[in-house]
């Protein structure tokens, strides 16, 4: 059994988006109060000389909240649960900062970004394309998919700019179909979204130039009105649903990419590219500003915006769905080697696009090559794992290309260890 989210669009009646409203703000407010009040006795209770971290935990807040109420009437306007959710919520940021898991819980800010949730099955029910919550009573949303699993909590969430969405988290077994019998290798590429060992292409969403140019135009315009104003809020919206729809396309293409891969292969292999370090790099340090700056932070934004992170991360989870392995190689040489006679030299790369072996005059696009060296890369890799972890027992065939290998182990990816696929075909 695992866990998975189902995210539609609401859409919610004016007096449900009122509610809605009114719900976010009081669930804001509550959250900036017990903030401060735990703030504030953590500082007595220590000048006090306690030492402990746990004062004031969701318990304690919660018996505050029928006081509030006759204090501030208008916070019993929204569901009694979405209030002691955002107290309980409050209590996991503390305990996730207390464990160094994450920074300081943060004050929330008055519009943007708001949510709540209602953490029992029993407060609501879904029939169809429709949900009923307790105050809300049904509400409608757009049912792109079918839910399957139990539903165990429901949140809704608003971008402020008008559009309010509803997610359902589920349990259940979440197996995908495999019809994969050869691995695949991909190169994330520039020019093209992602190119396939086996010659596809397969996109990956990528803003185009007039995404571009469409965003910062309405970027512009909201810059030249007086701020606060209602032609600057309409302009704001203007900008977030730009925003969104880019987000939108992005992530729709990128759980259709994954899919493909993880359904249609035995087994699936990426470069292990550390993009964090990428961004950092093309800005140089100080002492040592970096070389062509400009085009290096202009691919790097390129690649940040095709959310490869994201795309990563559900590739992992389709793969390891769909019971076969997921490997990240180590990107070196990938974009050199001949695949044909692995002589590995950079004047194999005849340019940006074209690949042509200087020793046995393979040619091909640079893209492909690369995308047929990294597949090798990770079988070579599965090949060793299968010989008992040891690289001795069986040498990797490409050991003049110097492209070292990584099976990431069960911990770490959560890719299956035993990849059964694989063990059939060798
Ligand atoms: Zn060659």
């Amino acid at each position: 059994m695992s866990l998975t989210g189902y995210q539609f669009q609401l859409l919610p009646t004016t007096t449900a988006v009122r509610l809605g409203s009114r719900t976010a703000g009081a669930c804001r407010w509550l959250w900036n109060w017990a903030l401060a009040y735990r703030q504030e006795a953590w500082l007595i209770a220590k000048s006090a000389g306690a030492t402990g971290t746990d004062y004031m935990g969701a318990e304690f807040m919660s018996a505050q909240l029928d006081g509030l109420k006759q204090s501030y009437p208008w916070l019993a306007d929204a569901p009694f649960h979405t209030l002691q959710q955002t107290l309980r919520d409050l209590d996991m940021a503390f305990t996730a900062f207390f464990e160094g898991r994450s920074g300081y819980p943060q004050f929330r800010q008055k519009g943007g970004h708001g949510s709540f949730r209602f953490p029992d099955p029993k407060q609501f029910s879904v029939d169809q394309d429709w949900v009923k919550l307790p105050k809300f009573g049904w509400v409608r949303f757009n049912k792109t998919r079918e839910i399957v699993g139990k539903i165990k909590n429901v949140t809704v969430s608003t971008d402020g700019a008008g559009r309010w969405s509803i997610s359902f988290c589920c349990e259940g077994e979440y197996r995908l179909p495999n019809y994969g019998d050869e691995g695949v290798g991909a190169d994330a590429g520039i020019a093209q979204d992602l190119t396939l060992s086996n010659g596809d292409v397969l996109s990956l969403g990528a803003p185009s130039a007039e995404d571009w140019v469409k965003l910062s135009v309405l970027q512009a315009l909201a810059a030249r009105k007086t701020k606060g104003s209602n032609r600057w809020k309409r302009a704001q919206a203007r900008v977030a649903k730009q925003h969104k729809r880019m987000a939108n396309r992005r992530r729709d293409k990128q759980h259709k990419a994954s899919h493909q891969l993880a359904t249609q292969h035995a087994f699936v292999v990426l470069e292990d590219l550390n993009l964090k370090a990428m961004t950092a790099s093309a800005a140089g340090t100080m002492a040592e500003p970096g070389r062509n700056v400009a085009a290096k932070s202009g691919l790097n934004r390129e690649m940040l915006a095709r959310g490869f992170g994201r795309f990563k991360t559900m590739l992992a989870y389709k793969c390891e769905r769909a019971g076969i392995p997921f490997l990240l190689v180590n990107p070196a040489f990938t974009s050199q080697n001949c695949p044909q006679c692995h002589h590995c030299a950079p004047e194999n790369r005849e340019n940006q696009a074209a690949f042509r072996c200087v020793a046995c005059g393979l040619e091909g696009n640079a893209d492909w090559i690369a995308a047929t060296n990294i597949k090798a890369a990770g079988q070579a890799a599965l090949a060793r794992h299968y010989a008992g972890n040891t690289s001795k027992a069986t040498p990797p065939r490409r050991s003049r290309s110097k492209t070292r290998t990584r099976l990431r182990d069960r911990s770490e990816s959560g890719s299956p260890g035993i990849p059964v696929k694989v063990a059939q075909a060798a």
